[in-house]
C-alpha cells in the first residue's frame, strides 16, 4: 500500500509580482520500502516538491499523506517533530556541522529529544560502520573527503531510522566514481532498513540506479521510459 500519497498539488512563487506556478496538478505514490529518483532541469520545482511532503513549505492546493498523516493540516511545531522522527534528509552539501566530529554529527537529529540514549549511539557507530567510515569517528568535516562527508551525511539521516528518505541532489558535489558510491549506499541501505526513497538528482547515471525514474515536466511528474536504453545494452 501507498505510504506517501500526493494529489493534485499546487504551487507558484511571486517573481515580479506575478504568480509564477511551478508545481501543476501533481500526483505522486511512493508504496511502503519503494525508491524512486526524479530529474529534470534546474528551475522545473524538484526542490520545491521535497520541501512540500517534508512540509518544510506549504502548497497552495493539493493533498499530501505520508504514513497516513496529513502533511498539510497539522500545526508547524507537530510537523517539526513528525519530521525528526519519520523523515531523512540528505542535501547536496551535507550540511554537516565543522565544530562537532562525524559521530556527534551523526547524532545531531537525536539531540533534539531527550539527549542521546546509548543505544542510538550504538546504532550511530554501526551505521558509520555500515558506510566504511568506522576508522573516522572522531575526526572533523574538515578533515574528511568529500565523499566521506557524504557517507555521514546518509548516516546522519538514517539515525531515526525514518520511514522516508528524501535527497536533493546527494551527490551533486562529488566525481561521478564518489557520486555512484553515495548512490548505490543510499539504495543499499533504505533497502535494508525498508525505507522509501526518493531522490532528486541531476546525474541520469544515479537516476537509473533507481527502479523508478521521474520527470518534473510541466509541474508534473511523468515515468521515464527507459526501455530503449535497456534494449541496446
Ligand atoms: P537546485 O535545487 O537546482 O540545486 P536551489 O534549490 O538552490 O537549486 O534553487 C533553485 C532556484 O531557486 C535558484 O534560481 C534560486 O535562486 C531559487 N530560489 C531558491 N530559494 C529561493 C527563495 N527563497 N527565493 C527566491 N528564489 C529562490
Ligand atoms: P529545482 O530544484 O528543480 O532546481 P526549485 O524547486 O528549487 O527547482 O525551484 C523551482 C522554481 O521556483 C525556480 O524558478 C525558483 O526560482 C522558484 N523558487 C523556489 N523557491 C522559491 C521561493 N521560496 N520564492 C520564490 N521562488 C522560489
Amino acid at each position: 500500500s501507498a505510504k506517501l500519497i500526493v494529489r493534485k498539488l499546487f504551487k507558484s512563487y511571486e517573481s515580479a509580482g506575478r504568480a509564477v506556478s511551478i508545481l501543476r496538478d501533481l500526483d505522486f505514490t511512493l508504496e511502503t520500502g519503494a525508491a524512486a529518483s526524479i530529474i529534470g532541469p534546474s528551475g522545473s520545482g524538484k526542490s520545491t516538491l521535497l520541501y512540500l511532503i517534508s512540509a518544510l513549505d506549504r502548497p497552495d492546493a493539493g493533498s499530501i499523506e505520508l504514513l497516513g498523516r496529513d502533511m498539510i493540516a497539522s500545526s508547524e511545531k507537530d510537523q517539526t517533530s513528525f519530521r525528526n522522527a519519520h523523515i531523512g534528509f540528505v542535501f547536496q552539501d551535507h550540511n554537516l556541522l565543522p565544530q562537532l566530529n562525524v559521530l556527534e554529527n551523526v547524532l545531531l537529529p537525536c539531540l533534539a529529544g531527550n539527549g542521546v540514549d546509548p543505544e542510538k549511539e550504538k546504532f550511530a557507530i554501526k551505521l558509520l560502520k555500515r558506510v566504511g567510515l568506522k576508522d573516522r569517528v572522531t575526526h572533523r568535516p574538515a578533515q574528511l573527503s568529500g565523499g566521506e562527508r557524504q557517507r555521514v551525511a546518509v548516516c546522519r539521516a538514517l539515525i531515526n531510522q525514518p520511514e522516508l528518505i528524501l535527497a536533493d541532489e546527494p551527490t551533486g558535489n562529488l566525481d561521478p566514481q564518489t557520486a555512484t558510491v553515495i548512490g548505490d549506499l543510499l539504495l543499499e541501505i533504505s533497502r535494508e532498513q525498508g525505507a522509501m526513497l526518493l531522490c532528486v538528482t541531476h546525474s541520469l547515471e544515479l537516476a537509473y540506479r533507481f527502479p523508478v525514474c521521474y520527470q518534473l515536466e510541466e509541474g508534473r511528474l511523468v515515468v521515464v521510459d527507459r526501455s530503449a536504453e535497456t534494449a541496446t545494452t
